[in-house]
C-alpha cells in the first residue's frame, strides 16, 4: 500500500514548521527540534 499520509501539524507542539526528512516516512519540526514518524497502523479498531 503505498497511500501517503502527510502530517500538516506537529503533534507535539501543533506547530506547521514540520518537513519530510529524506525518502522515508520521518517528519522534522523545527519549532520544537523534535523528529518523529508517520505509520499507518490499519483500517478499522484494533482488532483484540
Ligand atoms: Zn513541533
Amino acid at each position: 500500500m503505498s497511500m501517503r499520509a502527510v502530517p500538516f501539524y506537529c503533534p507535539y507542539c501543533a506547530e506547521q514548521s514540520i518537513e519530510p526528512i529524506g525518502e522515508g516516512r520521518v517528519y522534522y519540526c523545527a519549532s520544537c527540534d523534535r523528529r518523529f514518524e508517520v505509520r499507518f497502523a490499519g483500517l478499522g479498531e484494533e482488532e483484540s
